[in-house]
């Protein structure tokens, strides 16, 4: 799928405010959750844990909007 990532580098927390961020994020999450149920819990791409640590949708948008995301994540 090719879409915009110019938004993953998006640095700060005023960045992160930015509708184009959160327009990825929203995309980002659409996809990754594409046919998951409700509460499935998978990595969390956010700078915090690196997908470390498996989250469900809706913790998972917290920390892309509170932690930013790492870049080179590619879940397309
Ligand atoms: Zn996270």
């Amino acid at each position: 799928m090719n879409m915009d990532r110019s938004w993953m580098n998006h640095n700060g927390v005023k960045d992160r405010q930015k509708l184009e961020y959160i327009a990825g994020v929203n995309e980002l999450l659409h996809f990754a959750f594409t046919r998951k149920s409700d509460g499935t819990m998978i990595k969390c791409p956010c700078l915090n844990f690196r997908l470390v640590l498996s989250q469900n949708r809706k913790i998972m948008h917290c920390h892309i909007l509170i932690y930013g995301i790492d870049p080179t994540y590619n879940p397309w």
